[in-house]
């Protein structure tokens, strides 16, 4: 509807919590995902080169750059998910596209680096965690 700046809040994710991951779910600790709620967030595509990324303390989602009016929005899915649910084959047509959208803990260690910056707390905790135990 209208253009968007780097770094602007787009929208608040509903504070409603389950403990199962699914197919419309928000993974935010172990045992606790952003359920779906039939608002807009549960129908954000996932994009390897997203729009825009979500703020895991606040709940929120942020540009990630300018936006133009009526462009879609979407963010990583692999920054948040640890193992999905309903893992995918992913044509987003982005240069560094993943291609197997099946959860953070299945990329390559150096893709796991790349992505850190835009991960969820849980999942640079799991990754160290992982790391350790290796
Ligand atoms: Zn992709």
């Amino acid at each position: 509807m209208e253009a968007i700046s780097a770094g602007e809040v787009l929208m608040a994710i509903a504070e409603v919590f389950v403990e199962q991951r699914a197919q419309h779910t928000i993974q935010i600790d172990e045992h606790r995902h952003q359920a779906g709620t039939g608002e807009i967030d549960d129908y954000l595509n996932h994009s390897c080169d997203p729009n825009c990324a979500l703020v895991f303390d606040r709940l929120e989602l942020v540009a990630l750059r300018p936006l133009v009016a009526g462009e879609e929005l979407s963010f990583n899915y692999l920054s948040s998910e640890w193992d999905m649910a309903a893992p995918f084959r992913c044509g987003c047509g982005a240069a560094g596209c993943m291609r197997s959208i099946s959860g953070f803990r299945w990329l390559a260690p150096a893709e796991q680096d790349a992505l850190a910056p835009l991960a969820s707390p849980y999942l640079r905790q799991r990754l160290a965690a992982e790391r350790t135990k290796a």
